[in-house]
């Protein structure tokens, strides 16, 4: 996930501007992107072909490509708005073993209970983990 710019590398691989394999550019920069009618700073990855256009276009991401700088952009959104990244909620769901779906209906609830959301990340953590352990112990309690 965590990707650093770096500056551009000639690659030769296939291309799909002109449907042949040739040198072609390997951009991985910092880039301003719209997002949730915000702009947000992230790392965005992707190959540029030096001979050909196709209606102004020359440069293309491959799908995994894709989904990998959708997910830094919805990173960097996350991160700009002191929500949790995908990173952090994933190591929370499986530090308290909970599903998605389980840690779905945590975050609604937390977002109930605090309707100020715009606290700073190292407290909003802190509270999100504190629901956590709060609803895993109940949940135990309730078990029993
Ligand atoms: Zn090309």
């Amino acid at each position: 996930m965590m990707l650093k710019p770096r500056p551009t590398e000639i690659i030769n691989r296939d291309c799909p501007f002109c449907d042949m394999v040739h040198d072609v550019e390997h951009h991985i920069e910092l880039s301003t992107l719209p997002i949730k009618g915000d702009e947000v700073e992230c790392v965005v990855e992707y190959f540029r072909c030096p001979i050909n256009k196709i209606d102004g276009e020359d440069s293309w991401t491959p799908a995994g490509m894709l989904d990998e700088n959708l997910l830094r952009l919805r990173d960097s959104y996350r991160v700009k708005h002191n929500l949790l990244t995908s990173d952090e909620i994933v190591s929370i769901r499986k530090k308290y073993g909970l599903s998605q779906k389980e840690l779905s209906d945590l975050f609604g609830w937390a977002a109930l209970l605090s309707p100020d959301m715009k606290l700073p990340i190292s407290k909003m953590r802190h509270t999100i983990v504190f629901y956590v352990w709060l609803w895993e112990t109940l949940r135990l309690h309730w078990r029993s």
